[in-house]
């Protein structure tokens, strides 16, 4: 059994690549709900519906948000009537979202994931992080921002003082997923808003020390492939490389994908982590994708 940390772009880029060579029964996927929240009288779960939709090869993969080939009939008609809505939800989407909302109101969260994913024909298991409402916030120079309103509303462009977000407890069956894996990967998403959420729940970083783990950085030289993690990681004074990245995982981790092009940093590496594995990372094609995933599965003990 292998067991997958995730966020919603980096990591389910990997996804694409690990689902080609390894049997997705044997997959445990345990997504971040920290980003959690209602829009337009839906439960939006961005991470998890993103990785429901790569593992069912429905993800528009050229936002990782969404189905692809989806319309906004009831996006553009809310603007229409006065309704604007921050996230622009697609249609098929806004039913998923419909239908999860529903399922939570009777079976919870974690539940809702099981009964879509059946439904989506998956054989793996996506299991959100926790079933307890989270909050984070982003403290800018324009002040103190919803997670959602500094991703979209205004763009990533403020800067960055602090991230701050709650403490929740795990859903049922994560540490009992982590226990039980051969390998944990941690995919390449954001470490300070997908991993250290996952991370900062009571038993998780025990259980990873008790189990092998392999982290691919989500920095190449001194930022982000995308999204704002640089800037979260300059206000939390964590150097933005891939060395960066190790010291958050180190005191579990065993192994450190990182890109070509951050050979130069393999030394230093080696001193926090016990091995250090170069190769390209950037995610273009499958080609890439599958070959990351292969170099991972063989570096299993
Ligand atoms: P979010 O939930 O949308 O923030 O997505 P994630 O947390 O899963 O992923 C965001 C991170 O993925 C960013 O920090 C990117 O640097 C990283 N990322 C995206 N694409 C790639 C890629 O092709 N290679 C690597 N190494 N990192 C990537």
């Amino acid at each position: 059994m292998i067991t997958v940390l995730s966020g919603g772009t980096g990591t389910p880029k990997l996804l694409q690549g690990l689902k080609e060579i390894v049997d997705p029964s044997e997959l445990n996927i345990i997504v971040n709900t920290l980003e959690n929240d209602y829009f337009s009288g839906v439960y939006v779960s961005a991470d998890i519906d993103t990785v429901l939709y790569t593992m069912a090869d429905l993800i528009n993969d050229e936002f990782w948000y969404g189905i692809k080939g989806d319309t906004f009939i009831t996006h553009e008609r809310l603007k229409e009537i006065g309704c604007p809505e921050l996230l622009r939800i697609g249609d098929k989407d806004r039913a998923t979202k419909i239908q999860k909302t529903l399922l939570i109101e009777k079976y919870g969260l974690k539940k809702a994931c099981q009964i879509q994913a059946e439904n989506m024909g998956l054989a793996c298991k996506v299991i959100p992080m926790s079933e307890q409402d989270s909050d984070i916030k982003i403290i800018t120079d324009i002040g103190e921002l919803e997670f959602h309103d500094f991703l979209i509303k205004h763009q990533q462009e403020p800067e960055v003082l602090d991230v701050k977000f709650s403490k929740v407890l795990p859903a049922d069956g994560v540490i009992d997923a982590i226990n039980n894996s051969d390998a944990v990967i941690i995919g390449p998403s954001n470490p300070i808003t997908s991993i250290l959420p996952i991370l900062s729940m009571e038993g998780v970083r025990e259980a990873l020390k008790n189990t092998y783990v392999i982290a691919v950085s989500p920095i190449i030289g001194s930022d982000s492939v995308s999204g704002p993690a640089s800037k979260f990681m300059k206000a939390l004074d964590i150097d933005v490389s891939s060395v960066g990245v190790a010291t958050l995982y180190k005191d579990f981790l065993d192994n450190i994908v990182i890109d070509n092009e951050d050979v130069n940093l393999e030394q230093e590496l080696n001193q926090i982590i016990n091995k250090v594995t170069i190769t390209n990372t950037i995610m273009n094609n499958l080609g890439v994708k599958k070959n990351l995933a292969q170099l991972i599965i063989d570096s299993i003990p």
